[in-house]
């Protein structure tokens, strides 16, 4: 039996939305192309479209681009409000996909100034303010962080921007809140958004960079006119589709997702933190998404512990799924100031909507297990 506890690297689609998107494979050409099976795969992707505007809650002007993933849409955005910008304002703890093309902009002369979090992971309103400068042209603030599930309170920094550099773009990467928050990109009031599919049930290999009426960007990806001429190349079908599919029933489950999720979550770091000696929950004061839990165990080191799990069919993280494998350790919680000891003994479980609060006790047990196990041999 597998318990996947690594939702936030990848929340794998259901069933019931792989079997629609075989069937889907057979009947769909390039939207593109002028005959029907063209125009049947173009109807489906602006039906996807439309699944995807109404569960961000964005305006009928709105524009929502589909990209391969939210690491496109974050380069698409940074690239462009960077070509001729001057200063802009991120955070440390962003992911690899918007620290990576602002370290280009920094090297090509771009005054960049990275805000700290506090030691719970969230960046602070007052922490954007005193980063900003009247001319700043783009600040970049995730809505909430992929490891520790810290969210952060976005409209509160848009409205803070608003009024001290007005020129600026805002963007929010909000790979991880779709699906787990209801939040909508009317009342982040931002100027761009990213949103990745993956993380909300889709296919691999498909997300939307979603751009407020009248904001303009350049592409990163020129080619064809597809998707408003903001990103060349064929559209990537059938994970557009099943991204419109998890749109729409994410939206139908409504707030009951993030309850269902936090019961498995909670549940888990209560039973967690009753069976293990010095074992804290990182971040566990600050807001944070329904499913998510970093969890520091003291004198037992992450990759052992995970290498363990994956032994009894338990799937959980170190650091950001995309890093894992490499042996640095996690850059959002050293930018949290957390001490290397903690940082390398810390883990992320990142729970389902589908999953039990039992199977949270369960797992937590069986983590209880291997740590007393771990910390034995090291004795
Ligand atoms: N942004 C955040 C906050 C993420 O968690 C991830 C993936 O872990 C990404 C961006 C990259 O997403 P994608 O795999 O869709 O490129």
């Amino acid at each position: 039996m597998i318990f996947d506890l690594d939702a936030n690297a990848t929340y794998a689609p259901s069933e019931s939305l792989q079997a629609l998107v075989q069937r889907a494979w057979v009947r769909l050409g390039n939207p593109s192309s002028l005959h029907r099976g063209g125009q049947r795969a173009k109807a489906a992707v602006e039906e996807a479209r439309e699944s995807v505007r109404a569960l961000i809650g964005a305006g009928p002007k709105d524009q929502v681009v589909f990209t391969s993933g939210a690491t496109e849409a974050n380069n698409t955005v940074i690239a462009s409000a960077t070509r001729a910008a001057t200063h802009v304002v991120s955070s440390t703890v962003e992911h690899p996909c918007v620290l990576g093309p602002l370290r280009v902009a920094s090297e090509n002369g771009t005054e960049v100034a990275l805000v700290s979090p506090t030691t719970h992971g969230e960046v602070t309103v007052d922490s954007v303010a005193a980063a900003l400068r009247y001319h700043t042209q783009l600040v970049s603030i995730m809505a909430a962080n992929n490891e520790t599930g810290a969210v952060n309170d976005v409209k509160a920094i848009t409205r803070v921007v608003r009024a001290n550099a007005p020129k600026a773009l805002v963007h929010t990467d909000a790979a991880q809140v779709f699906g787990k928050l209801a939040i909508t990109f009317a009342q982040l009031a931002v100027d761009c958004l990213t949103l990745s599919g993956h993380k909300l049930g889709a296919l691999t290999g498909v997300g939307a960079l979603v751009i407020r009426e009248g904001v303009h960007l350049t592409p990163l990806i020129r080619g064809g006119p597809q998707e408003a001429k903001l990103r060349g190349g064929t559209e990537n079908v059938l994970g557009i589709i099943s991204l419109g599919v998890a749109a729409s029933a994410i939206l139908q489950e409504g707030a009951e997702r993030g309850r269902a999720m936090q019961a498995v979550r909670d549940t888990f770091e209560r039973e967690l933190l009753r069976s293990i000696s010095k074992c804290e929950v990182n971040g566990a004061s600050v807001a944070r998404l329904p499913n998510t839990s970093n969890v520091f165990i003291s004198g037992v080191r992450a990759d052992d512990l995970l290498v363990a799990l994956d032994l009894e069919g338990i799937y959980v993280s170190s650091g950001a799924a995309c890093s894992s494998g490499k042996p640095e350790p996690s850059h959002v919680l050293s930018a949290m100031g957390q001490p290397e000891e903690r940082v390398r003994s810390s883990l992320r479980f990142s729970f389902r909507a589908d999953q039990s609060p039992e199977l949270g006790a369960n797992v937590a047990q069986k983590v209880a297990r291997n740590v007393e196990r771990i910390r034995a041999q090291l004795q």
